[in-house]
């Protein structure tokens, strides 16, 4: 991994004499710095979470000078969706070059887009080399936050009932965190062993088994082809089939990944050229655009003619929705997987579980050894992660009552110092999602140290502000193809919530400067 030195707070004297805190700013900074940070109660920042947005912002507080802060995190491991989703043939479907932090590009991935385990051990890297744990509270559930307007300050409370106190938050609980288990009537019943792909249960083991996959979206076509090798019988429970485009995947050999490591200059242009590979193929993704959508579709439907050869089996795969409309899926060898003897696609809709299997509306018994729910999240970019208590007592969730909204995806009216990170309307479905949560950091950072540096109480976006910001991305939300099917992009309401209407660029350059106007700023 390349990076400047960590810990050595690069910005560390210019950010001195602006006021920040770099273990010699204010007196009640001062004397927070001096305490060691486990025994710490009282912080100017608090991070909750230590997944990918976490992480980085703690580096980048880190680079800026500023050291006193702690992260949160409720697991026993940092990683977030790294560390949950350890089901076979867990991959990134971005190539990793872009999904990785731009400021700890890493040139030994192994191969185009890496697996789940690799990320992880990117993550612990990073951390490690940051010495973040140190700074870190694993096993800490934040339950509640609440600001006080007095003192300017948030007081979170901890699962073990502690409480601790921050001028400014970051919040990077994750968007896709809780698995979504279905509610199919009977799932109590069934003798055999169930489990989510968020959820894998490494102690059960399928080789010989007959295992029923309920599900088919991005976690579906990874973990089918890879099971299917070694299971006795599998089927797959398909209710909506998707849109797959081909992975190209391939492994980066040694010779590569010590030229990337010695010539940094060529890891940061493979990047760029990812990056904006992804950027100028976006419209054909996000775009209601019957001429772009009809490329998407050709691009998969050359990927199912290439895979399956069955005329009757490729009808049940071919999708019946725009392009684009859910996540597109990225295999090489899903739909493969089903001329396969021992693999059935099933398309009949579930009736119930029972305790030898899954019966199906026309009354057949699919007798399984082991179901696999790969039946997504719940999206937690549309609800408050726990009460979260603004200025005059108003919840986040009262806030969020006609569907989650944040001004620029970071910040809520009411919400002094909060900053979201992957926060609503900033997802993408074209490129990485990093590239939005790295904007989100630098943007909050600027906060950040406007805040350190005049002292302030808080800056609270104006609500007139987030309006005008919601009001212009729902109008743009129209031009978008999501509107047209049913997916975890949508709220119950079918407002999009989660996703940018636009390209990464434009969000980076949009979020790029702070404005301080945009804010109702209190002094302390
Ligand atoms: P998902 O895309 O939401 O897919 C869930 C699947 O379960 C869908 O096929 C859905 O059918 C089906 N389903 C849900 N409830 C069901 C029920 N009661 N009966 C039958 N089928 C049911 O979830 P996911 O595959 O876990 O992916 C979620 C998101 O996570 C992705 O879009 C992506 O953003 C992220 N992800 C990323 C990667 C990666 O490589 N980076 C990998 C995995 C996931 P319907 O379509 O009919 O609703």
């Amino acid at each position: 991994m390349s990076g400047s030195d960590p810990g050595g707070g690069t910005d560390a004297g210019a950010n001195a004499s602006a006021g920040i805190d770099t273990g010699g700013g204010t007196d009640a900074a001062r004397a927070v710095a001096c305490a060691p940070v486990q025994e710490q109660r009282d912080f100017p920042i608090a991070i909750i979470g230590a997944g990918f947005s976490g992480i980085g912002a703690a580096i980048q507080l880190i680079k800026a000078g500023i050291n006193s802060f702690t992260i949160f995190e409720r697991a026993d491991e940092i990683g977030g969706t790294w560390r949950d989703n350890t089901y076979p043939g867990c991959a990134c479907d971005v190539p990793s070059h872009v999904y990785s932090l731009s400021f700890e590009q890493n040139p030994n991935w192994h191969r185009r887009y890496a697996t789940s385990w690799e990320i992880q051990e990117y993550l612990i890297d990073v951390v490690d080399k940051w010495k973040l744990r140190e700074r870190m509270r694993i096993n800490t559930e934040i339950t509640k936050a609440r600001f006080d307007e007095q003192s300017g300050t948030w007081t979170l409370t901890t699962d073990g009932g502690e409480t601790f106190t921050a001028r400014v938050v970051l919040a990077g609980v994750g968007g896709l965190v809780d698995p979504s288990y279905p509610d199919i009537e009977g799932m109590d019943e069934f003798a055999g062993d169930m489990m989510h792909t968020a959820r894998w249960n490494h102690d059960v083991d399928l080789t010989g088994k007959r295992v029923a996959v309920i599900g088919t979206g991005a976690s579906a076509v990874q973990v089918v082809p890879t099971i299917a090798p070694i299971v006795a019988m599998l089927a797959v429970f398909q209710r909506t089939p998707g849109w797959v485009v081909g992975k190209f995947d391939r492994i980066y050999p040694r010779w590569l990944r010590n030229f990337l490591a010695r010539f940094p200059f060529f890891l940061r242009a493979s990047r760029f050229a990812k990056y904006w590979v992804s950027e100028l193929r976006g419209p054909i993704v996000f775009l209601d655009s019957k001429v772009l959508s009809k490329i998407g579709t050709w691009l998969s439907m050359w990927n199912l003619r290439r895979q399956v050869r069955d005329p009757e089996l490729r009808k049940k795969l071919t999708p019946n929705f725009q392009f684009g409309c859910k996540r597109v899926l990225v295999s090489d060898d899903y739909w493969a997987t089903f001329e396969r003897d021992n693999v059935e696609l099933i398309t009949e809709s579930i009736e119930r579980i029972e305790g030898k299997g899954v019966r199906t509306k026309g009354g057949t018994l699919h007798e399984a050894d082991v179901i696999v729910l790969a039946t997504g999240f719940k999206l937690g970019l549309a609800e408050s992660p726990f009460p979260v208590i603004g200025r005059a007592g108003r919840t986040l969730s009262e806030a969020w009552e006609g569907g989650a909204i944040a001004y620029k995806g970071m910040t809520v009216a009411g919400f002094p110092n909060w900053f979201i990170l992957m926060g609503p309307n900033t997802g993408p479905g074209h490129t990485s999602v990093l590239v939005y949560t790295e904007a989100q950091i630098s943007h909050a950072l600027q906060a950040i140290k406007k805040i350190m540096a005049e002292d302030l109480k808080y800056m609270d976006v104006r609500q007139e502000v987030l309006d005008r910001y919601n009001d212009g991305i729902q109008k743009r939300m129209k031009r978008m193809v999501w509107s047209g099917c049913k997916s975890w992009y949508l709220s119950e309401d079918g407002s999009n919530h989660s996703l940018y209407p636009g390209f990464a660029a434009e969000y980076v350059l949009r979020t790029r400067k702070l404005h301080p106007g945009d804010y109702e700023i209190a002094r302390s």
